[in-house]
């Protein structure tokens, strides 16, 4: 079906996951009380499971029947989401299981993927977290579906993990990381954070290759995967992480860009959280990557000072010490044996990394 007709079916049930040590441990009141209420009125039909641990969602989507649900959605933050994406690519039918549209109602302290998918809908974002649960609810009840873009990453330690938002090096990945102890803030932890490293700001020393992304290279990765195309198939252009990768220019498309960086990020969204736009021209399915960097110059205390302050609507692009480029490829190699690297929020061992974008392979709910 393509996917601009495509809808939640209407006669299964959506299977609700409610994180109850997100939103401040508020998730189920809120959800009883601002969400329940629309989706009778819309004959949303859903089921709730409260989550018991941390890795329970990831789970539970692993065994679920397929067929039983209309979809999945995580009352939580990103984290949540990060789970159950990754439980269904751990499935033997990870293609159909790909096929439920994910569904979110912000309720944790970063809420990235409904911020992107309403960004998309062109509507403006409510500033309360009540109107904007509200706004969210409203949005799934239409029983409409979208398709968005993710990227497969390599990790170090061997693993293969699937990231619908964000890989952070350098001063995003440290902030994110040591404002953990500051959830009980909200989305506030990552400004306290922002500002406690960028007065005393650290260097990267690394560098990174890259594949630019070329719209007449018609080599586009889903065009590719066939009904028997494990997860181990799925990327296109990566190498194994421990063999290089040729940036000799007479025989490949490969570049490299030397650090020391003060900032790394790699993003298939816009927004990394409510209040902020990282990668202002992205959409949910442009079919790229987008890579950003600060190199060390001129006063980097000053730049980052500049560009945090520009993060809450996307104009740090238009600083020129802000580099950035639409890719399809990456691979991080960090100098350093110690520090953090994180995938949507969550850390992963530090190390080489690379990883690769996969076009419009998942669906969300949204319009
Ligand atoms: P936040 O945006 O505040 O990080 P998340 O929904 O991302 O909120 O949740 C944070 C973490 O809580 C996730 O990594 C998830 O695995 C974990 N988690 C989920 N359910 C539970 C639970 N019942 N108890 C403790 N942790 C949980
Ligand atoms: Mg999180």
């Amino acid at each position: 079906l393509p996917f601009d007709i495509m809808t939640i079916k209407r006669d299964k049930r959506a299977l609700v996951f409610v994180n109850p040590a997100g939103g401040a441990g508020k998730a189920y009141r809120l959800v009883m009380e601002h969400v329940a209420g629309i989706w009778s009125e819309a004959e949303f039909n859903y089921h709730i499971v409260i989550t018991e641990y941390a890795g329970h969602a990831r789970e539970y989507v692993k065994t679920i029947e397929l067929n039983e649900w209309s979809g999945i959605i995580l009352a939580s933050g990103d984290g949540l989401i990060y789970e159950v994406i990754n439980g269904l690519f751990n499935r033997k039918d990870w293609q159909e299981a790909l096929t439920l549209p994910i569904g979110h109602l912000p309720c944790g302290s970063g809420n990235a993927f409904i911020t992107n998918i309403i960004r998309h809908s062109k509507q403006p974002i409510e500033t309360s977290m009540e109107k904007f649960l509200v706004q969210s609810a409203i949005l799934i009840a239409t029983h409409q579906v979208i398709p968005f873009d993710m990227a497969v990453i390599d990790t170090c330690d061997g693993q293969r993990i699937f990231s619908f938002l964000s890989i952070a090096w350098g001063i995003m990945a440290d902030v994110d990381y040591e404002s953990e102890k500051y959830r009980f803030l909200g989305e506030t932890r990552f400004t306290v954070e922002a500002v406690k490293r960028i007065l005393r700001p650290r260097i990267y020393n690394g560098y990174i290759d890259y594949l630019p992304y070329d719209v007449t290279d018609d080599t586009v990765q889903t065009n590719q995967i066939t009904s028997n195309t494990t997860t181990n198939g799925l990327s296109e252009h990566l190498l194994p992480l421990n063999e290089p990768i040729s940036i000799d220019p007479t025989t490949s498309k490969w570049r490299r860009i030397d650090g020391p960086f003060a900032h790394v990020l790699i993003t298939s969204k816009a927004a990394l959280s409510k209040g902020s736009i990282s990668t202002p021209q992205s959409t949910l399915t442009d079919g790229y990557l987008t890579l950003q960097f600060i190199r060390i110059h001129g006063s980097i205390r000053l730049n980052l000072a500049k560009a945090f302050t520009k993060l809450s609507d996307g104009k740090h692009f238009n600083y020129d010490f802000v580099e950035w480029m639409p890719i399809r490829a990456f691979r991080i190699v960090p100098s350093e044996t110690n520090g953090n690297m994180m995938i949507d929020g969550e850390k992963v061992p530090y190390g080489p990394i690379q990883g690769e974008v996969l076009p419009s392979i998942a669906r969300c709910m949204g319009k």
